[in-house]
């Protein structure tokens, strides 16, 4: 394809404005280079935005406070354990490493009040490690790094601007980027940074490379389509882990909103239609997403007390929740479940299990003190929340071919990158996600700009 007859030329173009691409575009441009990012839609946003915006590091001065002991090392041995070790070591390290400079980064450079989340532990953590901002949505992150670029001459965010498609010299190296919603405009860059998410959005893709969440809904934003790993795959990238993803199984059915993790952590029971437990309620999210999805109406009943909902009221995430009305509340376990239309009995029977000293069926461990009135519920269903499949990198987030080497000048990071949970949704570890996004995103930025700045020294 010409190089020639480019409408405009920066030194690093960015596609994607989520985490992933405004970190990379933040640290090549607090570094000086010349920098676009384009982004299709962000009157929709992204999915780091709409995110709980929890962020896994170790170890941290907020880990050291609370007396919480860790390492980037333990760190790795969850994810890779979670991934049934199918992840990438070198980028589980590469990322572990440099995961305590994310919480720095916002907290010191973009002013964001940062907090660990000792409210519950999370399956398959081995110590309490996820940081957020306040109110525990991402929106605040996203913010804070859209308000750093704004204010960067050397910066231009060129909102509901997409990616079309990347420019190649005849070698295959990349060259630039195709934009405008006709792909009309030529972009000429020296290096290229993808962070347009993986196919969450994108029903075909969904139904090529994970047939079992074929029709089921997503709750991703609408724009992650899968462009970055279709073109990556075109310039014969790699790609890895395809079928990968994150569920989700606390999805208020009919709400658009959802319970927050801690709930089950703190001791909420779950049961079907005929008021019977089906899975230990403690496990991961993703997976417990196919958990619901197998029963009957692919829905099931989260059944809470006010002492769970003491810990988490004070979070805007769970304020939401409630202000969307998918919560119920009731005096007695026989009105609430009327207000379900679950047996009563058999709901008595599924709370009686949880407690006591017979093991419990499921491996759950035994709840310290049954449930007490006033009860709560609410219906939940399983969901998509985004895929972890796409391009191979490595630690610097270079795009790779199926023979180890680099395309030229392409990088990507986050959801538009072979993610760290493996093939299946049990691999993904909380905050697989963010780490990828925001860790890929630092690393690509810093190595584009690095390796232009060489050359001109
Ligand atoms: C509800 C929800 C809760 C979550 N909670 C967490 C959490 O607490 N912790 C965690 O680790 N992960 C969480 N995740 C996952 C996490 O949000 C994602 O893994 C992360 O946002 C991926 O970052 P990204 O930069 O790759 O994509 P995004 O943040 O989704 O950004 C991608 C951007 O690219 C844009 N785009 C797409 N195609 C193009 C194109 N062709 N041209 C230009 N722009 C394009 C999109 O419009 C979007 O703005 C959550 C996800 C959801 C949906």
């Amino acid at each position: 394809m010409s190089t020639e007859g480019f409408d405009y030329e920066a030194a690093i173009v960015v596609v994607g404005g989520g985490a992933c691409g405004l970190m990379a575009a933040y640290q090549a441009g607090r570094r000086g280079l010349d920098v676009v990012l384009l982004e299709k839609d962000s009157r929709l946003g992204c999915n780091a935005e709409i995110a709980s915006g929890s962020i896994p590091a170790a170890p941290t001065a907020h880990q050291r406070r609370a007396g919480v002991t860790d390492s980037a090392e333990q760190m790795m041995g969850d994810i890779l354990r979670k991934s049934g070790n199918q992840a990438d070591p070198d980028i589980v390290r590469a990322l572990c490493e440099r995961s305590p400079e994310l919480i720095r980064i916002f907290e010191d450079e973009l002013g964001v009040a940062m907090e660990l989340n000792t409210d519950a532990g999370r399956y398959g953590f081995s110590a309490l490690r996820l940081h957020n901002g306040p109110g525990r949505t991402g929106a605040p992150l996203i913010q804070a790094l859209r308000s750093a670029l704004a204010g960067m001459g050397n910066v231009t965010c060129a909102d509901r601007t997409p990616g079309a498609g990347l420019i190649t010299d005849g070698s295959g190296a990349v060259m630039g980027v195709r934009a405008g919603m006709r792909g009309e405009q030529r972009l000429g860059a020296q290096r290229v940074i993808l962070a347009c998410d993986g196919f969450g959005s994108n029903a075909e893709m969904i139904a090529r490379y994970i047939p079992e969440m074929r029709g089921v809904q997503s709750i991703g934003v609408q724009g992650n389509t899968g462009d970055a790993i279709r073109w990556g795959m075109e310039l014969g990238a790699a790609v890895a882990h395809m079928s990968g993803y994150q569920g989700h199984g606390l999805v208020c059915a009919g709400y658009g909103t959802r319970l927050v993790p801690e709930i089950p952590q703190l001791g909420a029971i779950i049961v079907n239609r005929q008021g019977e437990r089906f899975a230990r309620e403690d496990q991961g999210y993703s997976e417990f997403a196919r958990e619901v999805l197998a029963q009957d109406g692919q829905t099931a009943v989260a059944i809470f007390d006010q002492r769970m909902v003491d810990v988490v009221a004070r979070l805007d995430h769970w304020k939401d929740t409630v202000a969307s009305g998918a919560v119920k509340s009731a005096q007695s376990l026989q009105e609430l479940a009327a207000a379900f239309k679950l047996p009563p009995e058999a709901l008595e029977r599924s709370f009686a299990q949880c407690c006591g000293d017979l093991p419990d069926p499921f491996g759950r461990a035994r709840l310290p003190a049954p449930a007490e009135a006033p009860f709560h519920g609410a219906v939940i269903t399983g969901a998509m929340v985004h895929t972890q499949g796409g391009l191979v990198v490595d630690v610097h987030a270079r795009v790779l071919r199926p023979d180890g080497s680099a395309i030229p000048n392409l990088y990507a990071g986050g959801g538009s990158a072979a993610g760290l949970s493996g093939d299946r949704p049990e691999g993904y570890l909380s905050g697989n996600g963010l780490l990828s996004a925001y860790g890929l995103g630092l690393i690509a930025g810093e190595h584009a700009a690095a390796s232009l700045l060489a050359r001109s020294h």
